[in-house]
């Protein structure tokens, strides 16, 4: 009799606290959920708020850096108090990211973020609003195939940056309608000098996604969107090299990989990348 009690206590336990992928690579994001109270999660320097959930549960996103290096950490559970209540180890994977480089004449070299700009997007990305909006699957923003993946390390002619690439780059032609992923709350629809025309999308509960070089907004800011909407259009403005959508998904203020979320194929022309592809 003991030993049921205690099975079923060890697995009352495993449903309370748990995570998933179980082997996240780098720059994917942990689906982490914990007891129905307030807390929040920690791995590494990283703490993330866990959002009581309809299911009585609780919920929060917990990205696994890129720069993260492969090998087995610790992600710890904290009650409100900030103490912990429960730890599992967890092995990072390495994702294999490859190096890109992408030629930029003189004029792209030489573009900067404003001080505006860099705030604006700090502002965004250290927000976290406690309603949840998004749900499951996201959908892909254009129809476009892949023309630059997520977490490849950038060169500019040939000079590494010490960058990666936060986002996505897909094909599409200047002027075709860009759609929001999730519903959510436009938090920026602002004309940057480095990322071009820029939306910034807070989804709720830690997840965000920002689309850059858009010719022109069909949102503005403080405005709530569903799934599906039009929130710009394609455009190359910024450092971009050519009409594309770059946009970016963020965890908790991290930019994470897309790929685990949305389904994409790689273009057949820039399936091994080379050089000359419009992107940033
Ligand atoms: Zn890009």
């Amino acid at each position: 009799m003991r030993w049921a009690i205690a099975l079923l206590a060890a697995s009352a336990l495993a449903q309370t606290f748990s995570f998933e992928p179980a082997r996240p690579l780098q720059g994917e994001v942990l689906k982490v959920y914990g007891p129905d109270a307030p807390g929040s999660a920690r791995l590494n320097s990283k703490t993330i708020r866990l959002f009581p959930q309809p299911d009585g549960r609780s919920f929060g996103l917990m990205p696994v850096g890129v720069l993260t290096r492969p090998g087995v950490y610790q992600l710890e559970w904290l009650d409100e108090n900030g103490a912990s209540i429960h730890r599992e180890s967890l092995t990072v994977a390495s994702a294999h990211f490859r190096k890109q480089n992408i030629v930029l004449n003189q004029t792209l070299s030489k573009l900067h973020a404003t001080p505006e700009e860099r705030s604006a997007v700090a502002a965004f990305l250290d927000t976290v609003s406690a309603e949840r909006f998004w749900h499951e699957p996201l959908e892909p923003p254009v129809p476009g195939c892949l023309t630059s993946p997520f977490g490849v390390m950038r060169l500019h002619n040939g000079k590494p940056t010490g960058d990666y690439h936060a986002g996505l780059d897909q094909r599409g032609a200047f002027g075709s309608p860009v759609h929001a992923i999730a519903a959510g709350t436009v938090k920026i629809a602002e004309p940057f000098s480095l990322r071009g025309g820029t939306v910034a999308l807070d989804h709720g509960q830690g997840l965000e996604s920002i689309y850059l070089h858009l010719s022109r907004f069909a949102v503005s800011q403080g405005q709530q969107v569903r799934q599906g909407d039009v929130i710009g259009y394609i455009g190359s403005s910024g450092r971009s090299t050519g009409p594309h959508l770059h946009w970016t998904l963020y965890a908790s203020g991290e930019p994470i990989d897309p790929l685990q979320w949305v389904k994409l194929s790689p273009c057949p022309a820039t399936s091994s990348i080379r050089r000359g592809s419009p992107s940033r």
